[in-house]
């Protein structure tokens, strides 16, 4: 599996809709300061599920919505789409594409789709459980994240490994069959 391709529109920097092509090998993205290079990764790390503006490097989660500038006005709503090639089939889903869609409203309302089907969070979260590629995976490494990971208690860290290893999926599943 890999990530082929992220469709943006009204986040942050990117108010017209964009699509980035992206290959299996390595993709670098070059570009000024403030032209919305680190924006992306805020993209990525946001349709995964994550619910902490801080981490999106704001201070309320609408301000992942585009705030206008000198020329354009405010939106109302983001939204962004990953695109996994899952021709190798390591997502269990029957299809050779997955996408994964994540749109938030500035009245507060979000929702989020695989494959254009509504669905839960929790649904994405269990899709890519195992894969590394969820929030709290190794995927994305954040700057200043490697020395977090460097200095982390060994229960931290074993959570990190654990996840990347294919061990979070059996850890939940009891946790949860623990609760009933
Ligand atoms: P650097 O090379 O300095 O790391 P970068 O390419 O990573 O730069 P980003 O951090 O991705 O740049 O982009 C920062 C820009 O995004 C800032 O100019 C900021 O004003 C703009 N920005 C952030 N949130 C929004 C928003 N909601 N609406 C409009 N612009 C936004
Ligand atoms: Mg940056």
């Amino acid at each position: 599996m890999f990530l082929k391709g992220i469709e943006i529109q009204g986040f942050k920097t990117f108010v017209d809709r964009v699509r980035l092509e992206l290959g299996p090998g390595v993709t670098g993205i070059v570009g000024p300061n403030g032209s919305g290079k680190s924006n992306i990764v805020d993209a990525i790390l946001w349709v995964l599920g994550e619910q902490s503006a801080k981490s999106l490097r704001g201070t309320r989660m609408d301000d992942v919505i585009f705030a206008g500038s000198a020329r354009r006005r405010p939106v109302g709503m983001a939204e962004v789409t990953l695109y996994l090639d899952n021709s190798d089939a390591s997502l269990p889903l029957d299809f050779q594409e997955v996408a994964i869609t994540r749109r938030f409203f500035r009245s507060g309302e979000g929702e989020y789709y695989i494959n254009k089907v509504p669905c839960r969070l929790k649904d994405i979260q269990e899709l890519l459980l195992d894969t590394g590629s969820g929030r709290g995976g190794l995927a994305i490494v954040s700057q200043g994240r490697l020395e977090e990971i460097l200095a982390a208690r060994p229960e931290e860290r074993r959570s990190v490994l654990e996840e990347t290893a294919g061990i979070a999926r059996y850890r939940l599943r009891k946790k949860e069959a623990r609760q009933r």
